[in-house]
């Protein structure tokens, strides 16, 4: 690519990323009032309607979506405080529980004693892992296992890996996964590993993904317990 041409992505990506990120916002409001009415009447009648845990825990995906929309607009709003890797995991958990549980799917975490908090931006982290455990979701919608994996390694490192028994990626997608609208599903959005890629690197992590055709994927992340 010539200096011209990859200037010209550049703007390009940068004009897009405005654009998501002004829709976001204005998708974001009005949601938050839904969930908030959709909270209430839940709790106006507990044991009336099976649907209101469904249509919270949907409300929570578009958002998951518009998050990855604004990050596109400004990916330098990282804040670094302090966490733990357990509540993080655990949250992405409850958020994608009853959609696993409705296509047969089972999560084994498997987590090292004593892991230290680490500096990161919680949230941020929330969208990587609930990115990649919905990709890992979406590849088994015959049901299967996802197993989760943290432990500490090398030197002030966090080890996460994210395996399932999906239908894999074919090579010849592989170089594309993380460009921008890359998707292989009809209703995907191929915004998920664009973001998750840049908000591990902008926590200076690395992230990788092993994959089999019809035996499924690894995607290994590594994180740093302290920043600068
Ligand atoms: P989306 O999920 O909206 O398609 P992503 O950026 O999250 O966008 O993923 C891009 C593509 O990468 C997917 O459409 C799929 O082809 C592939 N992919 C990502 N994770 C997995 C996985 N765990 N198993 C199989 N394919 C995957
Ligand atoms: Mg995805």
């Amino acid at each position: 690519m010539n200096v011209n041409e990859e200037l010209r992505k550049k703007e390009k990506f940068a004009l897009i990323g405005q654009m998501a990120a002004a829709i976001g916002h204005e998708i974001r409001n009005p949601l938050s009032s839904l969930k908030g009415f959709t909270q209430l009447q839940q709790e106006r009648n507990p044991d009336g309607n099976q649907f209101y845990p469904i249509m919270i825990e949907e409300i929570d995906r578009i958002n998951s979506i518009v998050d990855d929309l604004m990050y596109l607009g400004k990916p330098k709003g990282i804040k670094f405080e302090s966490a733990h890797i357990e509540e993080i995991i655990t949250y992405t958990h409850s958020i994608t529980k009853h959609q696993a549980e409705r296509q047969g799917i089972a999560f084994e975490t498997t987590m090292a004693d004593s892991i230290p908090p680490l500096e990161c931006d919680e949230k941020r982290l929330k969208q990587v892992f609930l990115n990649l455990i919905k990709n890992a979701i979406e590849s088994m919608p015959e049901g299967g296992k996802i197993q989760v994996l943290v432990k500490c390694v090398e030197d002030r490192k966090i080890y996460i890996s994210i395996q399932d028994e999906g239908y894999g990626i074919a090579e010849e997608s592989l170089p594309n996964l993380g460009e921008p609208f890359f998707t292989t599903k009809k209703d995907g959005t191929g915004l998920g590993l664009l973001v998750t890629n840049q908000i591990i690197k902008d926590h200076n992590g690395e992230l990788k993904i092993e994959s089999e055709i019809g035996i499924g994927t690894k995607v290994k992340v590594m994180l740093p317990i302290y920043q600068g």
